[in-house]
């Protein structure tokens, strides 16, 4: 008995309308933790080499970690499939209090295989499973479907996850919305969702988490509040969101500014936490049990826009459909981020894309739809873009419905060199010109073009990272903190903590948490030896998937162009940077010169039963 895991996934078949119990072994707990590492496992296992990603064999699967529906804080869920914009492993988390619910129904994961026959959705009570028709609901978007999934089962308790038309269309940038505002964005999950068929998945349970020793739990728990309360970049999320970063990212010159073109924007305090709380109404909000409470919602005050918002305008969104699109009208970014929400669509990669398509349009690479002036700058067609692509509406929007990577090469005629993404992913707002490690995380990243999986952005601007000095343009020093980094990274996101929680608790409160709450004895280096076998789990499963290693690379834009402006101005990473980084990242990794595990790696780490199965 595993104590804090319920012991139990449930998996259920869609294309044969059945459901059965498995247990959670040991050997899993064990090897892999949770959440991740547990999302990791099984898609390596169970995927056949070039699943197709919208296909019934591919999983999608939902995990609460060892610690969620606890009271340790900040704690949340994650969704983990095979992407089909990338083609290779995602893992993608969401807030809110639908992972703790998946807890108390008594699961430790939420398997869903297969392909119905027409939409249904998931209704998932204690051990009472339902495959229920959702005919009435497909069309809706995702908060319409929520709304109308508690009126039919009369419960505004239960919690639920839904797609929106963008799943359903799947679009491969779409979503999946848990409850109002959190929701599992990148990668396309929700086009996975839709193409099973499935609109949504509601939960209830009624079970308890069972503790180990709860005595020492509180106790640690407690610690890892007081650690946020004394954290000032804690203090920070909580007055204002992770909208405080434009402001930073604007002076340090990461800043995307016209599809990367630029590493600053003049307008930038507009779009910025000041900016928003001047046209946004804005009350805190949190994920269950979060004493954090970054999260904020609200309503657009004046304007044209004017109404409800779906959460605080994110740095992300915040960046990538405002100051890449060159778009300083806060209330006109709330309203086009609200409409990915409605949607279902990721408002990382839709800003990215469109801010390709106005580039494209300006180069004279595509040509606008009838009507629209595509160019920087313009809300109106930022706002046709995003109708388009949702619905499938044009050609153009069918197009960029395929994410930057696929649209550039189908326009060809050197599109590829304006389309910012990494191995299909569409570029997080931190463009990385002026710091190499964070280039180098990019070119890493087993998801594809991503900032979460290691940020080692403040180490480069602070100019040192476990007492060794740092130039955040040199590329000497950066590939060992950055295996550091994505090693704890993953270690700790198997008890599937939010990134913000790692801005004040210490890892060895999250591990005293988690001795505490499961009854095992972990080492003071687990994180890290459980999230370099994860990272290696998962290279094996890209590569069985058709990773081509030659994609472990940045994209041309900041290779070619040297950043016009800001701090780094005059800078980029070279072909040379990043060959040398890259050489040196496969080393410490334990990697071949073609970026594959050694044997003596996947020994080591207790996975070397993985290369026979590949
Ligand atoms: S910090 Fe914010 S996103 Fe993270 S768990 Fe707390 S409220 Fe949710």
């Amino acid at each position: 008995m595993n104590e804090a895991y319920t012991n139990n996934l449930l998996m259920i078949d869609l294309s044969n309308n059945t459901h059965e119990i498995l247990p959670t072994s040991k050997p899993l707990t064990a090897d892999f933790i949770g959440g991740k590492g547990f999302g990791a496992k099984l898609l390596f296992d169970n995927l056949a080499p070039d699943t197709d990603p919208l296909g019934p064999d591919n999983l999608l699967m939902f995990f609460p970690g060892p610690l969620t529906g606890t009271m340790a804080p900040a704690m949340r869920g994650c969704v983990v499939t095979k992407s089909p914009l990338t083609g290779i492993f995602l893992d993608s988390y969401f807030g809110g209090s639908l992972a703790a619910e998946i807890k108390y129904a008594g699961y430790d994961g939420i398997i869903v295989k297969g392909r119905a026959k027409q939409p249904v959705y998931l209704w998932i009570s204690d051990n009472r499973v339902e495959i229920c028709d959702a005919g009435h609901l497909w069309g809706a978007d995702t908060l319409e479907a929520n709304r109308l999934i508690k009126n039919e089962l009369d419960d505004d308790s239960i919690k639920i996850a839904t797609i929106g038309q963008a799943g359903e269309n799947k679009i491969l940038y779409s979503l999946i919305c848990c409850e109002y505002n959190r929701q599992a964005g990148r990668g396309g999950a929700g086009a996975v969702m839709g193409s099973k068929n499935l609109k949504a998945i509601a939960v209830k349970g009624s079970k308890l988490v069972n503790i180990h020793d709860p005595g020492e739990f509180k106790k640690a728990c407690q610690d890892a509040v007081l650690e946020l309360e004394q954290s000032p970049d804690v203090e920070a999320l909580r007055v204002a969101g992770t909208a405080s970063a434009i402001e930073y990212a604007n002076e340090t010159g990461l800043l995307p500014h016209k599809n990367y073109q630029y590493g600053t924007f003049a307008r930038a305090s507009k779009i910025a936490d000041k900016g928003q709380s001047k046209h946004l109404w804005l009350g805190s909000n949190a994920c269950m049990g979060c004493p954090i409470r970054c999260s904020k919602i609200g309503a657009v005050r004046t304007g044209k826009y004017k109404g409800f918002v779906t959460d605080i305008i994110e740095y992300e969104s915040a960046a990538l459909l405002g100051s890449n699109l060159d778009i300083s009208d806060i209330r006109a970014v709330a309203h086009l981020v609200k409409l990915c929400d409605l949607y279902g669509m990721d408002s990382m990669s839709t800003g990215t894309i469109i801010g390709f398509a106005m580039e494209a349009c300006e180069k004279g690479l595509i040509e606008a739809p009838g009507g629209i002036d595509l160019k920087f700058g313009s809300i109106e067609a930022a706002e046709y873009l995003i109708h388009a692509i949702a619905n499938l509406k044009d050609p153009l929007g069918k197009l960029l419905s395929k994410g930057v990577k696929q649209a550039a090469r189908v326009i060809g005629n050197h599109a590829e060199d304006i389309a910012v993404h990494t191995k299909g992913l569409e570029s997080p707002a931190w463009g990385p010109r002026g710091v190499s490690g964070m280039a180098l995380a990019l070119m890493t990243t087993d998801r594809g073009g991503c900032h979460q999986r290691g940020f080692p952005v403040s180490y480069e601007l602070g100019g040192e990272w476990n007492g060794t000095p740092l130039d955040p343009l040199s590329p000497e020093g950066k590939a060992q903190m950055v295996v550091a980094l994505q090693n704890y990274s993953a270690g700790t996101d198997t008890v599937v903590k939010c990134d913000f929680g790692t801005f004040g608790i210490s890892e060895k409160t999250y591990i005293r948490m988690l001795s505490a709450a499961t009854g095992r004895v972990y080492s003071s280096d687990i994180f890290y030896i459980t999230g370099e076998r994860i990272w290696n789990v998962v290279r094996l499963f890209n590569l069985s998937q058709g990773l081509d290693i030659s994609e472990d690379m940045l994209p041309r834009r900041f290779v070619e162009e040297p950043l016009p402006d800001g701090p780094a101005k005059g800078h980029r990473i070279s072909k040379k940077d990043m060959a040398y980084m890259k050489k040196e990242y496969y080393k410490k990794r334990g990697w071949d010169e073609n970026g594959v595990p050694l044997e003596t790696t996947l020994k080591r780490l207790r996975i070397d039963y993985a290369r026979s199965n590949q």
